[in-house]
């Protein structure tokens, strides 16, 4: 009789030791981050991080810093490199996509050439449109189902466009509902955003934004956070709407 309930007491422990394998075996087994470089042995070099969840879902792919003056986008895409914890689907990176702007607080790649004005670019013409045509051959390869792309706007007075905390789409068509969640949820405090968000239509020709919808067919945000705010707020207000967009695609 001693012996069976002996083997019961254990039967727990076994259990525990069993589940804490697998966890552990599940943790050395899951794909960790890779980086694929472009413009390698170039001033522009820079890469793609690619954080699998190891299982299937949505692609979504983040770029800050195609102007490298407009900080709190590729500051806010560096601290998505760094998550771990994706339930499902893939996110892909790229920060920053203007190396050399980001470093010197410049818009431009070249002091004339503006980045978002470039795609899909050129692989035989200067330095700025064979940047612009990496990263677009990059992205009809990885073939997402969301671009992401993180910029600032301009303070009012500055003679430019004065958008504030906005989002910016090409065409609405597939990502109707994501948008409307987005702005509903800036506004009535569910998305902790410091201000509503608003919402415009159209695209510059040649922005990333406009080239991957139009020649891709993939739909593309732009995320503008007000440069009237400081900047740490300009982050928490970028990672909280990719946040959002990674749930609402079940990704975290
Ligand atoms: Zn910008």
């Amino acid at each position: 009789m001693s012996g069976p309930k002996k083997k019961g007491r254990y039967r727990p422990v076994l259990l525990f030791f069993f589940v804490l394998c697998g966890v552990c075996l599940f943790t050395v087994l899951r794909p960790g981050p890779k980086t694929e470089f472009i413009m390698e042995h170039t001033p522009l070099e820079t890469g793609f991080t690619i954080l699998e969840s190891g299982s299937p879902g949505k692609t979504v792919l983040v770029v800050g810093g195609v102007h490298g003056d407009e900080t709190s986008g590729w500051m806010a895409a560096d601290q998505l490199k760094k998550r771990r914890n994706l339930k499902s689907g893939t996110l892909i990176i790229l920060s920053p996509a203007n190396a050399p702007g980001s470093k010197n607080g410049e818009r431009n790649v070249e002091q004339y050439r503006d980045l978002n004005r470039s795609f899909p670019g050129d692989k035989n013409r200067d330095l700025t449109d064979r940047l612009a045509a990496s990263i677009f051959l990059k992205i009809r390869e990885y073939s997402p189902d969301l671009v992401i792309d993180l910029h600032e706007a301009y303070r009012e007075g500055t003679g430019r466009d004065f958008l504030g905390n906005s989002l910016i789409i090409t065409d609405s068509g597939t990502i109707d509902q994501l948008i409307f969640d987005l702005i509903v949820e800036s506004q009535d405090g569910t998305l902790k955003t410091s201000a509503p968000f608003s919402c415009y239509n159209g695209t510059p020709a040649g922005s990333l934004n406009r080239t991957v919808t139009e020649t891709l067919g993939i739909p593309a945000v732009t995320v503008e956070v007000s440069q009237e705010e400081p900047l740490e707020t300009r982050i928490r207000n970028q990672l909280a709407i990719v946040n959002r967009i990674l749930s609402y695609y079940s990704m975290e």
